[in-house]
């Protein structure tokens, strides 16, 4: 027996979450004829993680007109690296400006959601039963925060918080600040506090790789340039581009020249701009740039070398109600402790229970670590498809830049049930296998597998991202092999 298909109903299709890909996805999918969508959102609120993160200095590290839905350019970007506030309120006037709003259901988050008799039931936190033909995942990749396993956190006397739940309601003027953690966040946090507060501890484990960049405010007259003519805006499209190819044919391959010219561009940032040898040493990973997730900042040695400034390198032994006892028995004495230890990078959908056919748990599925066709289909799950999903290329250009090439190609499966040539699709388990085999053996030849710990490694130490290059990951979006799937019914 087969399920109605789209020539006898409309197609339902739900959507969870309304970040950047939820909205995204609601914009592609109405453009390309179906109406009958809902996004649930667990908050209240649009914004994905522009919304959870709000730690002073947040921005976004990819240039402001790359980090751009492609089809709605923003010529007011104040800046060539947009600030994290800008940048949320630029989805909530895209939101408005595609009248996406109206399509959102706030504060339902889908705890459940599973395939029978051919069609996605999902149940709300409200109790909403839905019944639907899709789903889409678009619930992120970075947004379950990481609490270090660090002893005595509880026991601090002052204000403690995760980078990604700030409380604004703390004040840090005249107060002693310590960070944990030297990634992407806390370095952000640095060149915003330290000049701010009465003193800045900086907690490191681990020293990073920093890449220079310039960060510069666009003048009134350059934004009215590009307001007029959008063809400016085309051409740094064009020129980030090229540098992204550069970048991501780097990191795929760590013996290439490209990688080593990252290399060399860090390891000048880091001789040129810290003084004091004894820092510089502190300062310097005993491992290859770009190896963790690179970061990006035009002024962190020079916030970090402030008199404000402390860099802690002796290791925390626990953490006082006073403050951070480090290895060497000295009392970093705090009035606010912030934990930028990241995130638990390997939940995508979960803890949503997500069952496909025969109700085989997507848990159970990726009980070793994540895993899906092309970042997007897993076997099993039909009709589900997700954005930004296991195995992607999240390290190495836009993820707005993906996402729009993965709804492109989400759109070019549906196509096969919109036209009645099937009522399932689903990545077939051959393909989903000689993806993994090739995928896993790639990622050994990548800058990730060198030799240091990060968010990329699945629990095997394989790096998880895309290890090919962009051009191959455009081609595959672009070109769905519809061989790979299973179609059903
Ligand atoms: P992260 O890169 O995972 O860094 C976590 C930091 O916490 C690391 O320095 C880690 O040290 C440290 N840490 C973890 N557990 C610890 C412990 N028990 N004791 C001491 N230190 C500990 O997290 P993140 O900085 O939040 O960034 C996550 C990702 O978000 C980034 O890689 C990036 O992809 C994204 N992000 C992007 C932007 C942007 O501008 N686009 C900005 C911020 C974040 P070890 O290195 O020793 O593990």
């Amino acid at each position: 027996m087969t399920t109605a298909t789209a020539t006898d109903r409309d197609l339902r299709i739900v959507i969870i979450g309304a970040g950047m890909a939820g909205i995204l996805t609601a914009i592609k999918f109405r453009e390309a004829g179906y109406h009958n969508y809902v996004i649930y959102e667990k908050t209240d609120r649009i914004g994905g993680t522009w919304r959870e993160n709000t730690y002073p200095g947040i921005a976004c590290d990819v240039p402001a007109h790359m980090y751009t839905y492609s089809f709605e350019p923003n010529p007011n970007w104040t800046s060539t690296f947009a600030p994290g506030p800008e940048i949320h309120a630029y989805f909530e006037s895209v939101v408005d400006k595609y009248e996406v709003r109206e399509s959102i259901r706030f504060n339902e988050a889908v705890p459940h959601c599973e395939f029978r008799d051919g069609r996605w039931h999902l149940r709300t936190s409200t109790g909403r039963e839905d019944v639907a033909d899709f789903v889409i995942a678009a619930t992120g990749v970075l947004h379950h925060p990481k609490v270090a396993d660090i002893p005595g956190l509880d026991s601090f006397a002052g204000a403690s918080f995760h980078s990604a739940r700030w409380d604004h309601s703390v004040a840090l003027e005249g107060k002693r600040v310590g960070v944990i953690g030297t990634g992407s966040t806390a370095i952000q946090i640095t060149s915003a506090l330290v000049e701010k507060v009465a003193h800045f501890d900086l907690f490191q484990r681990t020293a990073q790789w920093i890449m220079p960049i310039d960060v510069v405010d666009y003048t009134d007259e350059e934004k009215a340039a590009f307001r007029r003519d959008p063809s400016k805006l085309e051409a740094i499209r064009k020129q980030v581009n090229d540098d992204f190819e550069i970048f991501s044919n780097a990191v795929i391959d760590a013996e290439s020249a490209e990688m080593k010219e990252v290399e060399g561009a860090c390891l000048a940032n880091l001789e040129d701009n810290v003084r004091d040898p004894e820092l510089r040493k502190q300062l310097r990973p005993d491992y290859r740039a770009g190896c963790k997730r690179l970061i990006f900042s035009g002024d962190f040695y020079d916030k970090i070398q402030h008199p404000n400034a402390d860099l802690v390198t002796s290791g925390i032994d626990a953490v006082e109600a006073g403050g951070v006892r480090t290895k060497d028995g000295v009392l970093h004495e705090l009035d606010v402790l912030v934990v930028a230890t990241g995130f638990n990078a390997e939940n995508f959908i979960r803890p949503t229970t997500v069952l496909g056919r025969d109700g085989v748990n997507l848990d159970d599925v990726w009980s070793e670590h994540p895993v899906a066709y092309l970042s997007i289909s897993i076997p099993e799950f039909p009709n589900f498809f997700m954005l930004n999903g296991p195995n992607g290329p999240v390290g190495n250009f836009s993820l707005i830049q993906i996402a729009e090439y993965q709804v492109g190609y989400i759109l070019r499966l549906m196509e096969e049930i919109r036209a009645g040539r099937c009522a399932q699709i689903s990545a077939s388990p051959e393909a989903t296998e000689n993806f993994e085999v090739e995928r896993s053996e790639a990622a050994k030849k990548s800058i990730w597998a060198t030799g240091c710990n990060s968010w990329y490694l699945d629990k095997n130490g394989v790096p998880a991202s895309w290890p090919w290059s962009r051009a191959r990951f455009f081609e595959e979006m672009t070109n769905p092999q519809l061989e790979a799937y299973d179609l059903a019914g």
